[in-house]
């Protein structure tokens, strides 16, 4: 029972890291090597969708990994062509292309973009995407991305990322050009404190999309299988995008990726793109498994009804602490606070005694609640009472 400092780590500080180290963890829940258990509601950024070690992963896992690993992503391999398959039967697209992290499928869907714009609209390269939003941290995917402050982190920028405002279809029109390839956007912003697009929104910016002839490219990569209580956020939208990409909850938890395209849109060449590990039986093995337990009937219902669930008691909670509300789509769902102390609520939370409660906290203002698709109501329970007599002890939530 070592307490590791920060100042005894060779790990690069990135961020700033509570002293604790956890040590296993099951469903809901996180151990430390104190022994001290945390509910968790952060779930690795929402790609546990299954919550910690579930059955399935373990076991595709297990299975794919005494079988085959990497037999490169120049060959065929039984896994991969299976989630494929899946994920076209499944959606609206009809070619996938396996990355291990949201950024790196979303670097392929602004590459593919790009190529398009090259081939069929003589050389537009332009992306459209929106204030505040977050499409990853490679350069590229931080030049896409809306995050004050990026634009000068690392500058130069990758060029052609043009911001509008979401759920402002004007801005949008006043940026398109002759250079203007795609659109890009997430259906709910993460990041920027779980602000969802708005149905009115999107109809208009699909027809400004046919109308200019832009692809239109969805970023899935927190909202994707699952999260909001459909396979994917845009079926609740009833549109159908050129290009949707994929991460987080589609590995459960292990590092896959993908970006899907219709097939009109499917230019890549032999040579454009790849990757050492894209693709590779193990990563898709699992992939296989997270779907099979999300395409189980009545799963995607339930996780419908627990957001439902959640919403109605963090509604409840909002209106007794004065509060201006909570928003979110499913499991997807921010609770807005008076003033910028979600940070020392995390804090408060993380440091309950005898148990734990890991919240996020996107923004200072907003807490982000993205529990395991497999929560349960009494997990749900559990939580708003712990958060409850934490709002009730916090002073900082009345200065
Ligand atoms: C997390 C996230 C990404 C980046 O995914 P990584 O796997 O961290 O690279 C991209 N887009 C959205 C909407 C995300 O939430």
């Amino acid at each position: 029972m070592n307490a590791v400092f920060p100042q005894n780590t060779s790990l690069m500080r990135i961020t700033e890291r509570p002293d604790l180290v956890f040590s296993h963890g099951s469903g809901s829940w996180l151990t430390d090597e104190q022994g001290k258990r945390y509910l968790d509601f952060v779930q690795g950024w929402a790609a546990n969708c299954l919550g910690h070690a579930p059955a399935a992963v373990l076991q595709a896992l297990n299975e794919q990994s005494s079988r085959l690993v990497n037999p490169s992503p120049a060959f065929y391999n039984r896994p991969s062509i299976e989630l494929a398959e899946c994920l076209t039967k499944h959606s609206v697209f009809d070619q996938v292309f396996f990355a291990n992290s949201g950024a790196e499928a979303n670097e392929g869907a602004i590459k593919l973009a790009r190529k398009w714009g090259r081939r069929h609209k003589a050389g537009a390269f332009e992306i459209i995407t929106f204030e505040n939003s977050f499409h990853g941290r490679t350069l590229a995917t931080m030049s896409a991305s809306g995050k004050p402050g990026w634009d000068k982190l690392f500058a130069p920028q990758v060029d052609g990322f043009p911001k509008a405002k979401l759920n402002d279809i004007d801005s949008v029109t006043a940026l398109i050009t002759s250079n203007t390839a795609a659109i890009m956007l997430e259906l709910v912003q993460g990041e920027a404190g779980v602000i969802p697009a708005t149905y009115e929104f999107i109809h208009s910016l699909r027809e400004l999309a046919n109308l200019s002839n832009v692809l239109l490219i969805v970023d899935e990569v927190q909202t994707g299988i699952g999260r909001t209580g459909k396979l994917f956020a845009y079926e609740h939208l009833g549109i159908v995008p050129d290009i949707m990409t994929l991460g987080k909850g589609i590995g459960g938890g292990i590092p896959l990726a993908a970006l899907l395209a219709r097939e009109e849109v499917c230019c890549f060449e032999v040579g454009d793109q790849g990757g050492t590990f894209n693709g590779n039986p193990l990563t898709t093995a699992v992939g296989v498994a997270v779907l099979n337990t999300i395409l189980t009937p009545g799963f995607l219902g339930d996780v419908a009804s627990k957001g439902d669930y959640l919403a109605a008691r963090l509604k409840i909670l909002s209106t007794n602490f004065g509060l201006p509300g909570e928003r979110g789509v499913g499991l997807l769902r921010g609770l807005v606070l008076t003033n910028n102390c979600a940070g020392s609520i995390v804090l408060s939370a993380l440091q309950r005694a005898p148990d734990g409660l890991l919240l996020n906290a996107p923004r200072p203002n907003l807490l982000r609640f993205m529990p395991a698709l497999t929560v349960t109501h009494q997990e749900i329970d559990l939580m708003v009472e712990w958060l409850t007599s934490i709002l009730d002890d916090s002073t900082a939530l009345h200065q």
